[in-house]
């Protein structure tokens, strides 16, 4: 974990004004998948071929959720993680949905849909965090971190090293 997931980061969550405003700023494909669930389609997402250095973040209220350097190449054709950047930073549902029985991620401070986590990721985690593009925005290394929520520092703060 970087120093910057130690950081205290505000997990309360957003009034559903602020929500509203947040999901009016979303497209039709956004709103599917972050707020009703839904999956993009694989090999189109915007992410798939992102390797800087840099954090990914709750693309719904700016949440930061996962560190470029735990992604990894899956095959899947969706962006695929090793780890959260914190555990705290995502909440995990079971859903039994489609006759299969999943562990949904959401953003642990908004609700926003993620993806699902599988438990047959690469060493050392054995887990592979499967994750909507759409759902996610991307800050590299040494830019500020959104702030969708006027929170303050860390957010709004460059991300560092
Ligand atoms: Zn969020």
């Amino acid at each position: 974990m970087t120093d910057a997931a130690t950081r205290e980061f505000d997990l309360s969550p957003p009034t559903d004004d602020q929500l509203e405003a947040l999901a009016a700023d979303l497209d039709a494909d956004e709103r599917r998948v972050l707020l009703q669930h839904g999956t993009e389609a694989p090999f189109c997402g915007v992410f798939l071929d992102e390797k800087r250095a840099g954090v990914f973040t709750c693309r719904l209220c700016g949440l930061p959720l996962f560190t470029g350097g735990t992604k990894f190449e899956s095959g899947t054709g969706w962006p695929s993680f090793g780890q959260p950047l914190a555990k705290e930073h995502l909440r995990y549902i079971r859903d039994s949905s489609y006759g299969m029985v999943r562990t949904e991620i959401v953003c642990a401070r908004c609700g926003g849909h993620q993806g699902h986590v599988f438990p047959d990721g690469p060493p050392p985690t054995g887990e592979r965090y499967c994750i909507n593009s759409v759902s996610l925005a991307f800050t590299p290394t040494g830019e500020p971190l959104p702030d969708k929520l006027g929170r303050g520092a860390p957010e709004g703060e460059p991300w560092p090293e």
